[in-house]
């Protein structure tokens, strides 16, 4: 790093700016990665579940904690329909912790408690606010791996990502397994519920539409009792989290002048299932090679960025969207307590990649 400039700026240290960072260090930029958590990964707000082609992020101590080989879909009628459903559980702060070691060991210069203030995109300038007070750091290229509330979205003028809002227990498993538990219900409008087991303890959550409802504390600890009256799980709450998940789809902008999204802030998360951590990845991963690229004297390379990321995610990101929002027109009739609804809305069946019943 020479002073205060360096050639890509990376804003936030999860998956998408880990992976982001440490591709641009290995491809040989200079790389400040800077995240305004004290602590790299902590406090954790995921369910901690990867799928298998992650798995090669899981190597580092500490970061596995069990493999997953199925799912139970619990419909509004109580049944239950298995599917496979491959991946691992891991220790999401050991995770995060793994990507930035790898970008340090890259030769990227990573600053934790360190928050980005100010953005002028068209000087390469930004204003950042770190233990010895404010700076001025400039860039060729700016990674915004920040999250569902963008802060580089929101310096940008650029409208915020519609989200719901999820609330999650970790409790004891009395039985451990190596599947996960989702529930489909009309209680939870909008999302659904989880148990994603993890060696002698799982994690408990709930996703919902805050403009369905604002209280997740009444359903999720309804299902926590009655896990507790089956014998699956103790009755002691060992941590609490939550935090936003996007579901409105990709971003509207991927690429403004030298900003590329990556992740949540790019609204890679899929809207149905919640999951981002591998979009994040692959999403930062590109980001560094667009930058690379880009510096190298590639003018088109910050648009093929945004192209790729709309071939690769796009439709099914889109999918996703118009499968929400089926099942929230339902919701002021009685179907949305029928089972078909649910089946065409979620992942592990098959009506839900079948062609749209509108136009
Ligand atoms: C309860 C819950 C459960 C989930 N479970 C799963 C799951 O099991 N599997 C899965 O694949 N996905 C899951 N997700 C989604 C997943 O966590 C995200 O998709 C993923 O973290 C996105 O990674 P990211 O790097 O884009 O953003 P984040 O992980 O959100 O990282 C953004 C980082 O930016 C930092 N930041 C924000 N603003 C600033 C700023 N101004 N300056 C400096 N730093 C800043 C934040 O501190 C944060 O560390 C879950 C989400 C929630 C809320």
């Amino acid at each position: 790093m020479n002073g205060r400039e360096c050639d890509v700026l990376v804003i936030g240290l999860g998956p998408g700016g880990g992976s982001a960072a440490a591709a641009a260090a290995a491809a040989g930029l200079r790389v400040l990665a800077i995240d305004r958590k004290r602590e790299i990964g902590v406090p954790v707000q995921c369910a901690e579940f990867i799928p298998l082609p992650l798995s090669r992020h899981a190597m580092a101590p500490g970061v596995l904690a069990q493999r997953i080989s199925g799912m139970t879909s619990v419909l509004p009628s109580g049944t239950a329909v298995d599917t496979p459903f491959s991946g691992l559980m891991v220790d999401r702060a050991a995770f995060d912790r793994a990507l930035a070691g790898s970008a340090e060991a890259a030769g990227a210069v990573v600053e934790a408690a360190t928050s980005l203030v100010g953005l002028d995109d068209d000087a390469g300038a930004a204003r950042l606010r770190g233990p010895a007070g404010e700076s001025v750091l400039h860039y060729r290229v700016l990674i915004a791996a920040d999250g569902p509330h963008s802060t580089v979205a929101r310096l940008l003028g650029l409208a915020p990502l519609q989200t719901v809002n999820t609330r999650q227990y970790t409790v004891p498993l009395l039985q451990p397994f190596a599947d996960t538990d989702i529930w489909l219900s009309p209680d939870y409008p909008g999302g659904y519920a989880w148990l994603f087991p993890k060696g002698d303890r799982a994690n408990l959550g709930l996703g919902m539409d805050p403009r369905a409802s604002a209280d997740m504390k009444t359903p999720i600890d309804r299902l926590h009792r009655q896990l507790v009256a089956e014998g699956r799980t103790g009755a002691d709450i060992l941590a609490r989290t939550g935090g936003a998940i996007p579901v409105g789809g990709l971003r509207d902008v991927l690429v403004s002048g030298r900003v590329l999204f990556v992740g949540d802030a790019a609204g890679l998360t899929h809207p149905v299932t919640g999951a981002g951590i591998s979009a994040a990845v692959a999403s930062g991963e590109a980001a560094a090679a667009a930058a690379h690229a880009w510096i190298g004297g590639d003018p088109a390379a910050l648009a093929v960025y945004a192209e790729d990321m709309t071939d690769q995610f796009g439709e099914s990101l889109q999918r996703a969207v118009v499968r929400r929002a089926e099942l929230a027109r339902l919701r002021s009739t009685g179907a949305v307590a029928e089972d078909a609804p649910h089946r065409r809305s979620w992942i592990a069946f098959d009506e839900y990649y079948r062609p749209a019943l509108t136009a």
